[in-house]
């Protein structure tokens, strides 16, 4: 006999575990609210890990027309990361490794003098300085750099430590969802529930309210329900992946004469200690209809031309393409801050933190909402039951990894140690 449906009251239905959901979930937790977070994939793999990590104060990176000022929402955020990095924020990120404190912006010699004028206006700010010569970093410690070197205060952060530290906050919240066996249904009132057919248990989910944070998926949850609004508009990119022997890690954005840096490199390191760069920026965003071959080969005279003293022999490529999600604003504009809104005469919060950086200045719209709606933290009814029924949502893995598995698993990286350890025994 199949038992009947068991009904789960919650405050907060959190759909799509990224680093809006998850932030916002620590929040909502933190302040009283029963929460759950629904996950379709792995937590964090949409663009969260697919981003370079870097939390900055919004400047605009261009040295191309007019510079728009940085909103107050972005250019408080590097220091709303700082406070919760070292334990002393809204969410606690003291297990968030930082992959560098600062990043780096250069020219080639060709731009020397305007990149000059425009950092010129920007230094008296006091995060921005010239670097020294001999304070540069080893990737441009070389006689063949010319360029102008500046200096920025802004963090560089390890996304994949990031997920694990927001999802080990709210641990026994996340929860995967297989949307072909659940389904988001709204009544004659406008309210949502969540069914869900697990192979035990049918599972009905209430909430005060459903939050969608599902990046490009949101379109798809908002269709499902019958609604188009607030619209979204997707950027498309093809990152490129290096994995190389050298030893220089590097974050930075190289300027060129366009509205997004010409090439910006992040690092990063796969499980066995390889180094990756991570390139972005202009090439990824000029490479989106290049095949693979092409966007590689293109990558690759960019850095013979940028850091021709930088040996390429022997390094692996792989490419990403990618999207980033954002609401729909006029001409396609790049938004300054994150995106919060009700969906008028329902119980759906739709949002895009549109940048990492913003994920906080997100979870802060989506509390006021929530109080300014009079949703306040209610007992959670049959919690358990999700415990019971739904497995739990695991981190992702980086794109990196996806893309340079190791060679040989890591069960035969043991056997093989083991067995020079028995060789040397003998
Ligand atoms: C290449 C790249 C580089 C970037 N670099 C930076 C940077 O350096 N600094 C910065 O500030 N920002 C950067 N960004 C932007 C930043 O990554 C995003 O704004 C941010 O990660 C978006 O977070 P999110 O949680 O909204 O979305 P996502 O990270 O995409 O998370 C959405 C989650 O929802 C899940 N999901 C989707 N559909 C469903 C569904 N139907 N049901 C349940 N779950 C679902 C997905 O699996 C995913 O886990 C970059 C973005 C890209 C693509």
């Amino acid at each position: 006999m199949i038992p009947s449906p068991v009904s789960i009251a919650l405050d907060l239905a959190i759909i799509g575990g990224g680093v809006a959901g998850l932030w916002l979930a620590n929040r909502a937790k933190s302040a009283g609210y029963s929460v759950a977070v629904f996950e379709s994939g792995g937590l964090g793999g949409g663009q969260t890990l697919a981003s370079q990590g870097m939390i900055h104060g919004g400047m605009k990176y261009t040295l191309a027309g007019a510079l728009s000022g940085a909103s107050e929402a972005i250019a408080e955020m590097p220091r709303h990361w700082r406070a919760c990095l070292c334990g002393e924020g809204d969410v606690d990120l003291q297990h968030t490794r930082i992959l560098s404190d600062h990043f780096f912006m250069w020219s080639g010699d060709d731009l020397g003098s305007k990149i000059t004028g425009f950092f010129a206006s920007k230094i008296t700010r006091g995060r921005i300085e010239p670097v020294n010569p001999n304070r540069r970093p080893p990737l441009l410690r070389h006689p063949l750099f010319t360029g102008s070197l500046y200096r920025l205060e802004d963090l560089v952060i390890d996304t994949p430590s990031l997920v694990n530290n927001l999802a080990n906050n709210i641990e026994g919240h996340c929860f995967c969802i297989d949307w072909s066996q659940a389904q988001l249904l709204k009544d004659a009132t406008g309210q949502l529930s969540l069914h869900i057919q697990t192979p035990q248990q049918s599972l009905v989910i209430q909430a005060q309210r459903f939050i969608f944070t599902a990046g490009k998926g949101n379109a798809e949850l908002l269709a499902q329900i019958g609604e188009q609004q607030p619209a979204m508009q997707l950027r498309p990119l093809q990152q490129v992946m290096v994995k190389n022997h050298h030893p220089f890690d590097f974050y930075g954005h190289c300027l060129g004469i366009g509205t997004t840096p010409r090439l910006t490199i992040s690092s990063h390191r796969l499980p066995d200690g390889e180094h990756v760069w991570y390139l972005g920026g202009s090439l990824a965003e000029e490479g989106v209809n290049m095949s693979a071959d092409e966007l590689i080969q293109k990558a690759e005279t960019e850095l013979r031309d940028l850091i021709p003293w930088i040996n390429l022999h022997n390094a692996e490529w792989a490419v990403l393409p990618i999207e980033r999600a954002e609401p729909l604003q006029p001409g396609f504009a790049r938004p300054d801050n994150a995106f919060m809104e009700k969906v008028p005469g329902t119980n759906v919060l739709v949002g895009w933190p549109t940048k990492l950086t913003l994920a906080p200045n997100l979870a802060n719209q989506a509390l006021e909402l929530l109080q300014g709606d009079g949703v306040a933290p209610q007992p959670a009814n049959n919690f358990n039951y999700l415990l019971d029924y739904l497995p739990y949502a695991e981190p992702d893995k980086t794109p990196w990894e996806k893309a340079f598995p190791p060679k040989i698993s890591a069960e035969e990286a043991m056997a093989l140690r083991f067995k020079e350890l028995d060789e040397n025994d003998e």
